[in-house]
């Protein structure tokens, strides 16, 4: 298996909360459906456990979170109400980001059907992110697999800021993050490579942008292994995403990074992150439409 997925471990919102926990399961459900994957094609992924956790957040945070002792203000900051579930959901989610990577070093490529919580920080969360998964996978595999050189690139139309943070100063993690410039976070951290993007941007010059940067990186980080968070927001049908891309336009990004990544020979874990369009399907298609991507990419070869 290498699409694994945390939709069962649903947390508890009020009806009218704009995170889209429906999606997860559809997505799950449209790629099953679309039948160019089985059933053994997924799979639950392990939990993080609290030593693979600390690597990357500090000891004091992970203890408020599991002791459900963060304050009001750190909770709203996350944008969730504190539950046992919300706990057991950031650690399985983080554990399908590290178990899509650790496949994507066997096989090319593995993917989370949730994650991107890039905005978690070594001691908060805010914006949907409790645990920041990409930064657990990269400390994870730093560990078990002896890697030196990941590159974290990230896609999602918000700035990855929790993962610019905690590798800041760090040369094993090169972070990249291409965003809206007038977008959330409004107080933006410094990753290695940002490409900021001005409300409107649609497909050609978001593309032309991408192209160069992706050299870019690669260049600088000699990666081993990328963490490629393929947020479904820059679509112009999107309600917190301030872009203008098409889904075909999205379609020839996840076409330019993955197809790039294989032609290196670079192993990548994909995360979905971000996705709000007004209609939660076309974030469902678009993220779909990434998984099958990979698929053909990496299973042609
Ligand atoms: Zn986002």
């Amino acid at each position: 298996m290498h699409l694994f997925y945390s939709d069962v471990f649903v947390l508890p919102l009020p009806s009218h909360h704009r995170f889209p926990m429906g999606k997860y399961a559809r997505l799950r459900e449209r790629l099953l459906a679309g039948g160019d994957f089985g059933v053994d094609d997924f799979g639950v992924p392990a939990a993080v456990t609290d030593a693979q956790i600390t690597r990357v957040h500090c000891a004091d945070y992970l203890g408020r979170v599991v002791g459900g002792t963060l304050s009001a203000a750190e909770q709203k900051a996350i944008g969730f109400p504190w539950s046992e579930r919300m706990v057991e959901r950031s650690r399985r989610s983080s554990g399908a980001t590290l178990a899509a990577a650790r496949e994507a070093l066997t096989r090319g490529w593995g993917a989370n059907l949730a994650g991107g919580t890039h905005h978690a920080f070594r001691d908060r969360g805010e914006g949907f992110c409790v645990f920041n998964d990409a930064a657990i996978a990269a400390r994870a595999l730093q560990g078990e697999a002896g890697l030196t050189r990941i590159a974290v690139i990230d896609c999602d139309v918000h700035q990855g800021n929790g993962t610019a943070s905690i590798f800041a100063g760090d040369d094993s993690v090169f972070t990249f993050s291409i965003h809206g410039a007038r977008n959330f976070p409004f107080s933006k951290e410094k990753s290695d490579l940002d490409v900021e993007l001005a409300d409107g941007t649609g497909d050609d010059e978001y593309l032309w942008h991408l192209e160069s940067a992706l050299d870019e990186t690669l260049e600088r980080s000699r990666a081993q292994l990328a963490i490629y968070l393929a947020g479904a927001d820059p679509f112009e049908g999107d309600r917190l995403g301030r872009l203008k891309l098409t889904k075909r336009g999205l379609a020839r990004r996840d076409e330019m990074v993955l197809g790039t990544l294989a032609a290196r020979a670079i192993p990548v874990a994909i995360a979905m992150a971000g996705g709000y369009a007004q209609d939660i399907e076309d974030s469902v298609d678009i993220h779909a439409n990434t998984i099958r991507t990979a698929q053909r990419i990496f299973e042609a070869a």
